[in-house]
Formats: structure tokens, C-alpha cells, sequence
């Protein structure tokens, strides 16, 4: 483990990452930075004028952990859509049009992993119904 890092992390999800599917809901295990030691591995505490490290315990020492990719937002919110097609994300404020299929992960949003209900006159891309 190099101590010394200076600059941006390359990160790279690893392999067995799960992929978005029905089965998870759309919301996969994923390999996440570990948000105490930022894929150190190590924490790093001061004692008696001096620096140590010690293995970081939340992720056991290996610098990721392995989490939902969303973190809640599994109760669907209504969608209000105008019109025009244009709708907001009620919880990232987000404001998309209800047609682009970019923005959904089966039912979710990809920006911000809510699940979002749309009202039935809306015809829309699902992956599941195709
Ligand atoms: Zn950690
Ligand atoms: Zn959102």
C-alpha cells in the first residue's frame, strides 16, 4: 500500500459488481469507496506528537465496501408531468422530461435511485415491458 497518496484515485468497480436487473430492483451491490478512509485502508490518529495507522475497521482494511447502489427510495413517489412531457423528480428536485429513457433504471431514477410512479396516460420506455 503506497501512504503517500497525492491526486485523484483511480477507481474502478471491480468484476462482480452486480448489474441493474429486476431481481435487485434495479438498485445492485456494488463496490463503493469506503467513505472512512477514502480506499486507504488505513486510519490514520495522532498520539503523543506522532502519526499512526491502524487497518480501518469499516471496511476491515480493504478500502471499499460493498453497499446498495442507491441508498433508499424504494416507495415510489408520484411523478406530476405537464403536457409537455416535462416532469421533476420529487427527490433530487431533478426536472428531465418523462420520456427520456436515459433517465430510468426500470423504475428508478438514475440520477438519484428513487423509485418514481408515473401517472398511466404516460406511455414510456420501461426495460421490463419491452
Ligand atoms: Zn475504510
Ligand atoms: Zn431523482
Amino acid at each position: 500500500m503506497n501512504d503517500c497518496r497525492i491526486g485523484e484515485v483511480n477507481w474502478r468497480p471491480e468484476f462482480s459488481d452486480e448489474q441493474p436487473t429486476k431481481e435487485n430492483s434495479f438498485n445492485p451491490v456494488v463496490t463503493k469507496m469506503c467513505t472512512k478512509c477514502k480506499l486507504d485502508g488505513y486510519i490514520y490518529f495522532e498520539d503523543g506528537g506522532s502519526w499512526y495507522k491502524k487497518p480501518c475497521e469499516y471496511c476491515s482494511g480493504k478500502g471499499s465496501v460493498k453497499e446498495r447502489k442507491y441508498e433508499g427510495g424504494d416507495s415510489p413517489l408520484a411523478l406530476e408531468v405537464s403536457e409537455d412531457g416535462r416532469t421533476k423528480c420529487p427527490k433530487c428536485n431533478f426536472r428531465f422530461k418523462v420520456t427520456d429513457p436515459n433517465v430510468w433504471l426500470g423504475d428508478r431514477h438514475r440520477r438519484c435511485g428513487q423509485r418514481l410512479s408515473v401517472p398511466d396516460n404516460w406511455l414510456l420506455y420501461w426495460p421490463e415491458k419491452s
